[in-house]
C-alpha cells in the first residue's frame, strides 16, 4: 500500500535553506504530496531555481506569493493554499524566511529592531494564526493519534542566536543584538502556541539548522544546506507530542534556551 502522503508549505522558498527543504521533501522521510513553497516575488531572479523545479513537479510543487511582512499577503496566499486543499487541510508549516542585520546593541537603530522584528517574529505568528483554521482541519482529518508533522505541525526554523544561555560563550563572535532578540522572541512564541494549542493536537517546535553556507550564513559555515535540510528533515519526522515546544538542532539535540 502506498504511503499516505501530507502537504506542507515552507516560507522563503526560493533560495537557502527553503529552496533545499523544497528540493528534499520531494524524496524525503516525509512523503509530501502537495508543497506550497512561498516566497516574495516568485517571478524575479532569485525566483528562477524554484520556477525550474516547480516545472518539473507540477502536481507537487505550487509556488505561492507571500511577503510574510505583510499581513494581506498572507491572508491572500492562505486562500490560495485553501483553494487546492480543501478540507484536508494542512499538515506541516514551515515557517523559514527570516532576515539578519549585522548591528550590535550600540550600533542598532529602532527602525533595525523593528524592522527585523516584523519579520522574523509578526510575521511567523500571523501566519500561525492565519493558517490555523487549515492547520486543525488537518488535524481533526487525520487518523494518526498523538501529534506529528505528519498531522498537523508548524513548526519555526529560529537560531542558536536566540539562546539567552548561550549568549557569553557566543556573542563576541556574533553580536547581531537584533536578530538575537528576534529569535529569543521567535521561540517564545513557538513556547506559547504549544502551550494555548496543545488541545488541537497541533505540534509546534524551534528548529536550529546549524551554521549553514547560505547567503545568511555566508561562506564560513560549519555545513551546507544538503547537510543541514537532511538533518532538520530526519528531526521532523521523529518529532512527537514529547516535542511539542521544543527547541531542537537539525541533529536533533536539545538547544538551551
Ligand atoms: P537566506 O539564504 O538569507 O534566505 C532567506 C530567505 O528568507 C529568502 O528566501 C528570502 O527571500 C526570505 N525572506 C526574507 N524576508 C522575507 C519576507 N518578508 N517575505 C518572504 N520571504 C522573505 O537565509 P537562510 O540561511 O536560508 O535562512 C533560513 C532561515 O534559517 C532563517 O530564518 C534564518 O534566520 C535561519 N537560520 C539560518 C542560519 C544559517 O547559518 N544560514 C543559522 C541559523 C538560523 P528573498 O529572496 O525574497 O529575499
Amino acid at each position: 500500500m502506498a504511503a499516505r502522503t501530507v502537504s506542507a508549505l515552507i516560507t522563503g522558498a526560493n533560495r537557502g535553506l527553503g529552496l533545499e527543504m523544497v528540493k528534499q521533501m520531494l524524496e524525503g522521510p516525509i512523503p509530501v504530496g502537495k508543497l506550497f513553497a512561498s516566497c516574495r516575488d516568485p517571478d524575479g531572479p532569485k525566483s528562477e531555481a524554484l520556477q525550474t523545479l516547480a516545472k518539473k513537479y507540477p502536481d507537487i510543487i505550487h509556488i505561492v506569493r507571500m511577503d510574510i511582512s505583510d499581513l494581506c499577503s498572507i491572508k491572500e496566499s492562505v486562500q490560495q493554499v485553501d483553494s487546492v486543499l480543501g478540507k484536508e487541510g494542512l499538515n506541516l508549516l514551515i515557517n523559514n524566511a527570516g532576515i539578519l542585520t549585522r548591528c550590535s546593541l550600540q550600533d542598532c537603530t529602532p527602525e533595525d529592531m523593528q524592522s527585523i522584528f516584523n519579520t522574523n517574529v509578526v510575521g511567523p505568528m500571523n501566519i500561525i494564526k492565519e493558517f490555523l483554521p487549515l492547520l486543525r482541519d488537518a488535524a481533526k482529518a487525520s487518523k494518526i493519534p498523538g501529534m506529528s508533522c505528519s498531522k498537523a505541525a508548524a513548526v519555526s526554523i529560529s537560531s542558536i542566536m536566540g539562546s539567552m544561555e548561550m549568549v557569553k560563550g557566543t556573542y563576541s563572535l556574533c553580536p547581531v543584538t537584533s536578530y538575537r532578540v528576534s529569535k529569543a522572541g521567535l521561540n517564545m512564541l513557538t513556547v506559547c502556541a504549544a502551550e494555548e494549542l496543545k488541545n488541537d493536537e497541533i505540534l509546534f517546535s524551534s528548529l536550529h539548522p546549524g551554521w549553514v553556507r547560505t547567503d545568511m550564513g555566508g561562506e564560513d559555515g560549519e555545513i551546507d544546506a544538503q547537510e543541514s535540510v537532511e538533518g532538520m528533515l530526519r528531526v521532523l519526522a521523529s518529532l512527537t507530542e514529547k516535542q511539542n515546544g521544543a527547541f531542537l538542532d537539525y541533529k536533533g539535540k536539545t538547544v538551551p534556551w
